[in-house]
């Protein structure tokens, strides 16, 4: 089944009264844009470095809260980012040299996804409710050893997000 159809039947067996939309299609630069018009959250699930290079330019861009999360095998990290006020994903990361159809899947068990993408869902609430989150903040995860360090970040003074 079709991502997407999957998310759908599964959210709208949650809750009914949640109104979903579902768009089947890669997001880039020029098809984003109409997907965050009266937005108050990005939330990032995507699993390429490109896309979250790009979520993060557009959410900054279009001063949209958002939160980037990322997974390998038993790791996972997240940022969450208040356009000109916290440090942003490209504070943190240098922008690999990569286009999605090049970079390869990275390792995944099932799991991985779930504890980080819930994750998202706090971060989500906590920020809307103004309880402290991660702004400013790097959350690493290892499920090996099953440990949650936080890296303090501050903003780039020569990343885009700061000018
Ligand atoms: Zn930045």
């Amino acid at each position: 089944m079709e991502k997407v159809r999957a998310a759908n039947e599964r959210l709208s067996t949650l809750n009914s009264e949640v109104e979903i939309k579902i768009h089947k299609e890669y997001v880039d630069e020029d098809s984003i844009e109409k997907y965050i018009k009266n937005k108050d959250f990005i939330v990032d699930c995507s699993d390429n470095f490109k896309t979250k290079f790009l979520i993060n330019r557009i959410a900054v861009n279009f001063n949209i809260k958002s939160i980037i999360a990322g997974i390998k095998d038993f790791f996972g990290q997240i940022i969450t980012i208040n356009p000109k006020l916290s440090a942003c994903y490209e504070c943190v990361f240098n922008q690999p040299n990569l286009n999605v159809s090049s970079e390869s899947p990275l390792p995944v068990i099932g799991v991985t996804p779930g504890i980080l993408g819930t994750l998202e869902a706090l971060e989500v609430i906590k920020t809307t409710l103004g309880l402290p989150n991660l702004e400013n903040k790097l959350l690493m995860v290892n499920l090996l050893n099953l440990s949650f360090d936080i890296i303090d970040l501050v903003r780039n003074d020569n990343c885009f997000c700061s000018k």
